[in-house]
């Protein structure tokens, strides 16, 4: 075991407070924005960094919804994504056209994982309104058009790690985001 497992952590940029703030935030703006639907709502996390977030922020959405999960990778280097998408677990409903679609994922980076999987949901299951929620938005790195529409905090170009996000798999544990320090991976 290694007992000193956060030293991995260069710097802190969003607190366990910071983070349990910002979800009650965004839970109140999903509820002004979806409250008055007659649609159903579905939550669709993505696996396996969601999943920190996807937890406290159903919890907090005070709405009726429906949750499901995808497992998707792309190929190419783990800390880049390219555009081609492969999925490793898909959807158990087939037809979406009832349901506001609300993707919940860790961070948007370049975009190239969301903007496949918006053009998907829509192709192949017959989505009609789709919205994206992320922990993280890193900006800089957009390659896609395509932005957040609920989004808790918008970062520097960093790779960070905690609170869902990996590094080799290790970290998704923290319950804060920090900076991995670039010894790690340089
Ligand atoms: P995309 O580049 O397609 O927008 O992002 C795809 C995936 O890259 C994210 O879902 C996330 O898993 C991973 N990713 C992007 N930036 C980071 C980062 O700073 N840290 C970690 N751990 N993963 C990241
Ligand atoms: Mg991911």
């Amino acid at each position: 075991m290694d007992h000193n497992y956060e030293k991995a952590v260069e710097r802190i940029l969003c607190s366990e407070e910071q983070i349990k703030k910002r979800v009650a935030e965004i839970a109140r703006e999903i509820e002004n924005y979806y409250g008055a639907s007659d649609k159903k709502l579905l939550l669709l996390g993505i696996l396996k960094g969601s999943v920190v977030f996807m937890a406290d922020l159903m919890k907090a959405v005070r709405l009726p919804m429906e949750v499901e999960f995808m497992r998707l990778s792309s190929y190419g280097k783990s800390a880049v994504s390219s555009g081609e998408i492969v999925i490793k677990a898909g959807l158990e409903k087939k037809d979406l056209a009832d349901y506001n679609v609300l993707i919940v994922e860790d961070i948007l980076d370049t975009g190239n994982t969301l903007f496949w999987l918006v053009d998907y949901l829509k192709r192949e299951h017959n989505a009609k309104d789709i919205k994206i929620c992320t922990l993280l938005d890193k900006p800089d790195r957009r390659e896609k058009p395509i932005s957040v529409d609920f989004g808790c905090f918008t970062i520097p170009d960093e790779f960070v790690i905690g609170y869902g996000l990996d590094f080799n798999e290790l970290y998704r544990d923290l319950p804060y985001v920090g900076i991995l320090k670039r010894e790690y991976y340089e």
